[in-house]
């Protein structure tokens, strides 16, 4: 096989074998734009080293015949005397790397050609400092010298000559610096800098290969499930410069403006200066369109070349280039880094170019950019005073009064204040308050922890885990590192998106995106925001392809309207227990106390027509639109006062001899159904086993509601009825006969046909291996991802991620949270042996999924290839799922 290929014999395809730039250079090559002659060696050659520890046999004679070539080409030779070939030795893997070797250039540079150099150009000045930058780039990056050394000579060169800028510096200072840099090398190595040119040129491309395998690296790949082998290319490219003189420079560009979109001339340009000056800063560039003045042949050039790219690339491309004396030269291109609102701002500006048709705009764009366009962002030119920073868990910036309670969040945000709930962890019982926070701030906890997960779901902002944040929620205060105090009713800020935390109110601007999700602005207003325009034209685009459907996990009317506006096909998911809180808290304290028949049946009799009320705002808010209502879930101990607080109480009562009879049944019961693993207890459909009435009591409640719509509203209610938690089909049949004897006797007395259909979670190991059998009993699957995860990982989600998943993440055993997007491998495949089995039972078998997972770009990605028929997700992911199913089928 052949490892080495000339620039004129690649092409952009190619990026496996020739890495991104390599690939790239050989495009502009071929498409006859000024690229510097060179050559690229293979990832395969880079591939036989790292497998053997040495470059393969035929390599040293390719690339001296490539090498010949280039010096034919040129003519002149790398590094002689009179006059030397330079040049830059580059890596370039398919992905760019950080913690990959940087590039090296002016090989070829030794003592014997630097005058040679001097003289051919005219500029001793020049050849001195192309001397002391290979040394400088050569000694750190391929001897592994500290580069503070060297950028220490330099500071002192500068400062003994009392000037700013290294071009201040002239020859005999560059050369005496020179000097300094090889005594550097050579004491730090213990060897000379390698004079000879061939030997340069071969320890630099050997050190690409080795940084391949450099700790950093390595880690990356593993963090973004990059293969460890696939190795990367190195670029060897004859050296152009633009450090030789006034009318000389280097610059970068980009074809349209990576912020906004728009078309213009977007880049910056430096005079007199080589590679990676502009970059680093180190003197002030002038904006690109100042080189119109300074050079105009070469401007008008590089303006065509743009267009030349972007037409060919069909997208936005960034550009390294140099000016070598009034000659352009390209360096680089690739297609460029935007900001996600560009990202949809240019692919629908690509449409209308006629460059690309509407799917390839689909893939033009992503969830995530969308999901981050939908957030309030704070004014990044406010001043502001930092006080901590932590994880960043749920995106977004709150402004408003510190609060420590829910009761407290509660009576403000009535009152109408905005609050952030600050608490040192949140718990179900602070449910409340987060909904009337603006956003939530916590001192413990990881992006799984209660407050993380809730907020999420919310779409609302969220910092947690501010560990150097003291909160004290007895004194409600809050103390930062500093001694810096902030009280009950005192203004903070937090950004969900950096996981800052600011004192005092950082000025917020709104998402003109969600404004018009909510249809409070419209895209085809004359004065419509570009944004707006082109997220209306990506989402019908996405609409119209996707097979998925996509629904919401909404508990109320409101979120169900939200949800609707935001493009819902209904509720996947609504969670029952939210309707056992607050003042019906009590209704649920007497059902589990009940003795009686006749006690639990009255508890029951309370809750029925809250229940129902519930359901008929919830039909009529879905009005023709399915709606799964999931029975009761979770643990009763959930619905009970804390174990502690309630002994503490029924002691300190017991002490004074005033013992209240209730609290002390209430105190048993607590004890009698505490459990070691809730998680793994008394819940789900075995509280409808062993509770007698209570899931009967909500399918009443239910089908009363379904029969109120169609009756006395004429409307079209459509609910499912979903069982949590089924290990079995013959839980499930006890519950479904129950159930349909239930729903028989409302239809007989409403007499209305209700198509009540009804369903279970898959969310149990053994409910998926067994889903054949299941399906014989259920009508619709939906997945319960979040559920299946913990008990197919045997992972505790509200702990884990506290006690080792950073460490997990850290040592790259998984990219990412198998909580944030689905484990394809293991819980993944049981989603798809469990759909497949299911469909084999029952051909018309519904299958949906609901949990986080719903709404996570790569999962949607997965429901949609395993062939379910919807998603269900928080209703601000919806328009995230809504795209992401578009971009899967397009
Ligand atoms: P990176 O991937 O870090 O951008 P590059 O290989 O592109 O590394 O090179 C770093 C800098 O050196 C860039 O500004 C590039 O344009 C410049 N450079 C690379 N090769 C040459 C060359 N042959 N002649 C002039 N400048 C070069
Ligand atoms: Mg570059
Ligand atoms: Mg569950």
């Amino acid at each position: 096989s052949k490892f080495v290929y000339d620039f004129t014999e690649g092409n952009k395809d190619l990026k496996d074998l020739l890495g991104g730039k390599g690939a790239n250079l050989a495009e502009m090559t071929n498409l006859g734009l000024p690229v510097p002659p060179g050559f690229t060696i293979t990832t395969e050659a880079c591939k036989v080293y790292l497998d053997s520890g040495q470059e393969p046999a035929a390599l040293r004679a390719e690339v001296t015949e490539h090498l010949e070539a280039l010096e034919a080409t040129m003519g002149k030779k790398l590094g002689q005397a009179d006059n030397p070939l330079l040049v830059s030795v580059r890596s370039g893997a398919k992905f760019s790397m950080p913690g990959m070797m940087d590039t090296v250039l002016n090989i070829g540079l030794s003592d014997a050609s630097v005058s040679g150099l001097a003289t051919q150009a005219g500029d001793e000045r020049f050849a001195w400092d192309s001397y002391r930058r290979l040394i400088q780039m050569f000694g750190k990056t391929v001897l592994g010298v500290d580069g503070e050394l060297f950028e220490e000579a330099l500071e002192e060169a500068k400062r003994a000559k009392g000037v700013r800028v290294d071009v201040d510096l002239d020859a005999a200072d560059l050369k005496a610096l020179v000097g300094q840099f090889k005594d550097i090398v050579a004491k730090e190595t213990g060897r000379d800098f390698p004079q000879e040119p061939r030997e340069q040129m071969d320890l630099a491309i050997r050190a690409v290969f080795d940084s391949w395998n450099t700790d950093r690296a390595k880690l990356y790949r593993r963090q973004e499930r990059i293969p460890g082998d696939l190795g990367t290319a190195v670029n060897v490219c004859s050296m152009v410069f633009g450090n030789l003189g006034p009318d000389s420079g280097t610059g970068v560009a980009f074809t349209r403006d990576p912020a906004s979109g728009q078309q213009g001339v977007y880049g910056d340009y430096l005079q007199n200066a080589q590679g990676e000056d502009v970059v680093a800063g180190i003197r002030n560039t002038v904006p690109l369109a100042d080189l119109e003045g300074i050079d105009k042949p070469s401007y008008d050039e590089l303006m065509h070349i743009m267009e030349t790219l972007e037409t060919h690339y069909k997208d936005l491309c960034d550009i390294e280039f140099t000016i070598e004396r009034g000659k352009l030269w390209m360096l680089q291109t690739r297609v460029g880094k935007r900001t996600a609102g560009a990202a949809f701002r240019i692919a629908t500006q690509l449409v209308d170019q006629g460059l690309i048709d509407e799917a390839e705009a689909l893939q033009r764009v992503n969830g995530a950019q969308l999901a981050q366009l939908m957030f309030p962002r704070f004014d990044e030119t406010a001043k502001t005073q930092m006080i901590g920073r932590a994880i960043a868990a749920s995106p977004g910036a709150a402004v408003g009064k510190a609060v420590f309670d829910s009761y407290t969040a509660v009576k403000w945000s009535r009152s109408g204040e905005k609050v952030i709930l600050i608490r040192r962890e949140t718990n179900p019982d602070d449910l409340n308050g987060m909904i009337a926070a603006e956003g939530i701030l916590t001192s413990r906890g990881g992006k799984t922890s209660h407050a993380a997960v809730v907020a999420r779901g919310m779409g609302k902002t969220c910092v947690c885990g501010a560990e150097e944040l003291e909160v004290d929620t007895k004194r409600r205060c809050l103390t930062a590192p500093g001694g810096i105090v902030v009280e009950e009713g005192d203004l903070i800020s937090i950004d969900g998106s950096s996981g800052k935390v600011y004192l005092g109110e950082v000025p917020v601007v709104p998402s003109p995106v969600v404004e018009y999700f909510e249809g409070r602005m419209h895209a085809g207003a004359d004065d419509a925001d570009e944004l707006v325009k082109a997220v209306h034209r990506i989402m019908a685009y996405a609409d119209r392809v996707r097979r998925l459907r996509v629904r919401a996990n909404a508990d109320n009317a409101e979120d169900a309207a939200r949800a609707r506006r935001f493009g819902a096909q209904g509720i996947g998911l609504c969670r029952t227990e939210h309707m056992f809180l607050g003042e019906r808290r009590e209704m649920v304290e007497r059902l589990i106390l009940a003795d009686t028949d006749a006690d639990r049946e009255a508890a029951l009799g309370g809750l029925l027509p809250l229940q129902k009320a519930d359901f008929v705002e919830l039909f009529e808010a879905m009005d023709g639109l399915p709606v799964t209502v999931r029975l009761l879930d979770p643990p009763l101990h959930e619905f009970l006062p804390d174990i502690t607080e309630l002994s503490v109480r029924v002691a300190l009562a017991e002490s004074r001899k005033d013992a209240n009879e209730n609290d002390l049944r209430l105190l048993q019961a607590v004890h009698k159904l505490h459990e070691q693993n809730p998680m793994l207890g008394l819940r789900g459909v075995r509280l409808g086993l062993v509770i007698p009435g209570l899931f009967a009591m909500q399918v009443r409640a239910i089908a009363e509601a379904a029969a109120e719509r169609k009756n006395a509203a004429k409307g079209d209610p459509r609910a499912e009825i979903m069982i949590p938690l089924v290990g079995t089909v013959q839980e499930l049949e006890i519950v479904r006969e129950e159930a349909e004897q239930v729903i028989a006797e409302v239809e007989a007395a409403r007499g209305v046909d209700l198509k009540l259909t009804l369903g279970t979670m898959i969310e149990l190991p053994r409910a998926a291996l067994t889903a054949g059998q299941i399906a014989e009993s259920a009508d619709f699957f939906s997945f319960g991802t979040n559920d299946l995860t913990q008990t197919v990982w045997g992972f505790s989600r509200d702990d884990v991620e506290a006690s080792f998943f950073t460490a997990y993440l850290e040592k790259g055993i998984f990219g990412v949270s198998p909580f944030e997007t689905i484990d394809k491998d293991g819980v993944g495949s049981l989603v798809r042996s469990a759909a497949e089995a299911g469909r084999a039972t029952r051909p018309d078998l519904k299958l949906g999924v609901c949990g986080e997972h719903g709404g996570d770009p790569e999962s949607v990605h997965f429901f949609h290839e395993v062939g379910l028929d919807y998603v269900s997700c928080s209703p601000f992911r919806i328009p995230v799922a809504r795209l992401e199913a578009g971009r899967a089928a397009a």
